[in-house]
C-alpha cells in the first residue's frame, strides 16, 4: 500500500481502472448476476437438452457439465483452477479468466485464445463459452434464428447402447432390484426367489454392500446376478467425470472383495446419464442397463398396483424395475413378488438374469 501512495492520486486512479479492466475480462465484460441466467433447449445430435445459459458479449455461456451431453469428459482441475473439457482434443478454461488454452495435436503445442467473455462461477457452477469450446473439440455448431435454437453436431462415431429390453421373441423376462442390500426388504425377497427358484439381478449400491456384506454374498450364492449401481446413488449428470469413474470403481471393488464377482452390468441411479457418462460405462467394460417395466414401487404402490403395471407392460425380453432399500413403502414389492412370479409363469414366461437375457 505504501508504494501506491507514493505514486500519487492520479496513478492510483489509473491503477484501479487498469485492475477493474483486467478482472472484468478486458473487453468490458460485466460480472453476471444469477438473475440473468435463463433456460433453453439445445439440440445435441437431434436430442433436445434443457440447460441454463446466459449471454455475454455475443457468447452463449453454459454450465461446464453441459458438455457431458456432447460426449466430452469434464473435470475441474484444482491445481490450475480451471475446467478441462476433453474429447479428441483438450480445452482448458481457467475460472474468472477471459481466455482458453487448447491443445493443437499436429503442432504438439498449447495455444492460448483470448475471448470477449469470462468463465464465471454462478451458484457454484462454472459457466463456459459454448460455441468456441465445441468447435475446438471438433463439433459443428449452428444457430437457427427463426426458431432461436442452437444445434450441436458432436460427430461422435459410435454411441454406446443402453438396454431397455432384449430384442427377442422367446418369453424370457428379467426381474431387477435396485439400491440394496438392506436388512428389511432384501432378505424377504431372497427367501421368495429361493422358494420359487427364480434368479434375479440385483443392482447394488456400494455403500450398502459395505454395510451388509453377508446379504451381498447370499445374492451370489443363490444364483442371482450382482450388478453395479454406484457407491451412494448420485445423479451422474451432475458429477465431474473423475467422480463418475470413482463411483463405479469403488462399488466394483467392494462387490469383488465381498463376493469374488467382477460385476459387468451397470445401471445409473434414476436412469440419469449423459453421453460422456455412457462412454465411461463402456470404457470401464459395463453394459448400461435400463428397464422396460417400471413398477414405481418406491412410491408406495400396493401389490395390486405393481401387478397390474407388470401385466400391462410385460413383453418377451422385458426388464422389470423394482427396489430393495429399507423403507416400509416397499412392502408392496414383497407382497407382489410371489404372485408376479406365478402369473408370469402361467403365461409361459421364463425368468432369467440380465446376463441370461442379453446373451
Ligand atoms: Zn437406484
Amino acid at each position: 500500500m505504501t508504494k501506491l501512495y507514493k505514486t500519487g492520486k492520479k496513478s492510483l486512479f489509473l491503477i484501479i481502472i487498469l485492475m477493474v479492466f483486467i478482472t472484468s475480462g478486458f473487453i468490458g465484460a460485466v460480472p453476471v448476476k444469477a438473475s440473468t441466467v435463463s433456460t433453453a433447449y439445445f439440440s445435441v445430435d437431434g436430442e433436445l437438452i434443457k440447460s441454463n445459459y446466459y449471454m455475454q458479449n455475443g457468447h452463449v455461456m453454459v454450465p461446464d457439465l453441459f458438455f457431458k451431453h456432447t460426449g466430452a469428459t469434464v473435470e475441474k482441475n484444482t491445481k490450475y483452477n480451471s475446467i478441462a473439457v476433453v474429447r479428441n482434443n483438450f480445452v482448458a478454461l481457467p475460472l474468472e479468466k477471459s481466455y482458453m488454452d487448447y491443445y493443437v495435436k499436429d503442432k504438439n503445442k498449447w495455444v492460448r485464445e483470448y475471448l470477449a467473455t469470462t468463465t464465471t462461477v454462478i451458484n457454484n457452477r462454472p459457466y463456459i463459452p459454448l460455441v468456441v469450446t465445441a468447435k475446438k473439440l471438433g463439433m459443428n455448431v449452428t444457430y437457427d434464428s427463426k426458431i432461436r435454437r442452437t444445434f450441436i453436431q458432436t460427430n461422435t462415431p459410435e454411441k454406446p447402447i443402453a438396454y431397455e429390453k432384449a430384442n427377442i421373441t422367446e418369453k424370457k423376462i428379467a426381474l431387477t432390484f435396485d439400491d440394496g442390500p438392506d436388512k428389511l426388504i432384501t432378505p424377504q425377497l431372497l427367501d421368495i426367489l429361493k422358494e420359487k427358484e427364480v434368479a434375479a439381478t440385483f443392482f447394488v449400491v456400494g455403500e450398502q454392500v459395505s454395510y451388509f456384506p453377508q446379504l451381498s454374498k447370499r445374492m451370489v450364492e443363490e444364483g442371482h446376478t450382482i450388478a453395479n449401481h454406484t457407491w451412494d446413488h448420485p445423479q451422474l449428470s451432475k458429477l465431474y467425470t473423475d467422480d463418475v469413474v470413482q463411483q463405479i470403481r469403488s462399488t466394483n471393488e467392494i462387490i469383488e472383495k465381498v463376493t469374488g464377482v467382477k460385476a459387468t452390468l451397470f445401471r445409473p441411479p434414476y436412469g440419469d446419464y449423459t453421453l460422456a457418462d455412457a462412454i465411461v460405462f463402456d470404457r470401464l467394460g459395463f453394459k448400461n442397463i435400463m428397464w422396460s417395466v417400471d413398477t414405481i414401487d418406491w412410491s408406495g404402490n400396493s401389490a395390486e398396483e405393481i401387478l397390474s403395471i407388470v401385466h400391462r407392460d410385460k413383453s418377451p425380453g422385458g426388464i422389470v424395475l423394482q427396489h430393495n432399500f429399507q423403507n416400509s413403502k416397499l412392502q408392496g414389492t414383497v407382497d407382489a413378488l410371489p404372485q408376479m412370479i406365478d402369473q408370469l409363469r402361467a403365461e409361459g414366461y421364463e425368468f432369467v438374469t440380465i446376463d441370461g437375457l442379453l446373451k
